[in-house]
């Protein structure tokens, strides 16, 4: 089998990586922090006026019924798989009670806040990730809060989640001089910007898919997501952030979920991208192309659209798909996401 391109993270990253491989743990930061805006209304009762026509008096008018403070209740967190492991997400389900059709909330995990979604049955909706290299756990705490559009608390709830650690290879890969070159000079840094750009804001609609992810492009997987990478017998370095897709030049690349397209171009490293905002926080991305088929601005594109052709562009010892998936900006394996219903 031919091994196919490593896509290093900056020599920070790769340092980090390194110790963790060493045995040591480290945190990798989630993304971005949403917050959850609360408008507020106010409900005012007109009082009843009284009538002094010469006519029949009408009955008195009643006052509004005023709306009861709602009494917060206990929220169950349902989670999918039920332990989330390194470089995989974790789905979450919080149901709401009849009264609060227009509920909204937000999670906080691991010392960040994010956005629930509310699902169109009133459910609220959302996603975490554990990076590659966070370090496991077994009992992190994962607290809910909702409340109405208007503001009114509906309730909280909490549960502990466990990370577990996700065993994977180390990949030696030997590339050729010229391949190498693409990685010298600032091309790791100008990776880095660039996929700063591309996570700095989410699509802050409800996930835009039902059901699982499809497979991008046919071929052999050539490099799984993960596995920590040695080149040319050097020292092992980052882990793999997506999955290699070995086919020939030119072989359409599919979206794998509906989404908005958030980013296209070339990278140094990741070579012509296209970066795809599926809503609730997740993107994918795909890599090496040698067309684009797409641009931002597009209307949301169904499952399937061809969104360019596999190449070779970046750093690549051969044409194939780089096929990644994010959540909040923390890469994750994106071949669960072919078996497992993240939304539903
Ligand atoms: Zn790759």
């Amino acid at each position: 089998m031919v091994n196919h391109p490593d896509l290093p993270e900056s020599s920070w990253t790769r340092r980090r990586l390194l110790r963790v491989a060493l045995g040591a743990g480290a945190t990798l930061p989630l993304a971005a922090l949403l917050g959850c805006t609360r408008q507020g209304a106010d409900v005012s009762a007109s009082p009843a006026t009284p009538t002094t026509t010469t006519t029949a008096t009408p009955p008195p008018t009643p006052n509004p019924t005023p709306t009861p403070a709602p009494t917060p209740v206990a929220l169950t967190i349902a989670v999918l798989p039920a332990t989330l492991g390194t470089g995989e997400a974790m789905r979450l389900e919080v149901a709401m009670p009849n009264w609060a059709s227009d509920a909204k909330g937000t999670f906080r995990f691991d010392g960040k806040q994010y956005a629930l979604a509310r699902r169109a049955d009133g459910s609220l909706w959302g996603i975490v990730a554990a990076s590659l290299d966070r370090a496991p756990s077994t009992s992190l705490p994962l607290t809910v809060e909702a409340t109405t559009a208007a503001g009114l608390p509906i309730g909280s709830g909490s549960r502990n989640i466990a990370i577990v650690p996700v065993q994977r290879p180390i990949d030696y890969l030997q590339v050729t001089e010229e391949q190498g070159a693409v990685l010298g000079g600032d091309a790791g840094p100008r990776e880095e910007a660039i996929r700063q750009q591309q996570f700095a804001s989410f699509d802050p609609a409800p996930p835009r898919w039902n059901g699982l992810f499809q497979r991008p492009t046919d071929g052999e997987t050539t490099t799984e997501f993960g596995w920590a990478r040695s080149i040319n017998n050097g020292p092992v370095g980052a882990g793999h952030t997506g999955t290699d897709l070995a086919n020939d030049a030119g072989t359409p690349v599919h979206l794998a979920a509906a989404g908005r397209v958030a980013w296209t171009g070339p990278m140094p490293i990741r070579g012509n991208a296209v970066v795809v905002d599926h809503g609730g926080g997740v993107k994918s991305g795909y890599h090496h192309l040698s067309a684009i088929n797409v641009a931002v601005g597009d209307a949301i594109l169904p499952a399937g659209t061809v969104v360019g052709a596999v190449g070779s562009t970046g750093f690549a010892t051969g044409p194939h798909l780089h096929f990644e998936v994010t959540v909040w900006g923390t890469n994750v394996d994106a071949m669960t996401w072919l078996s497992v219903p993240f939304s539903t």
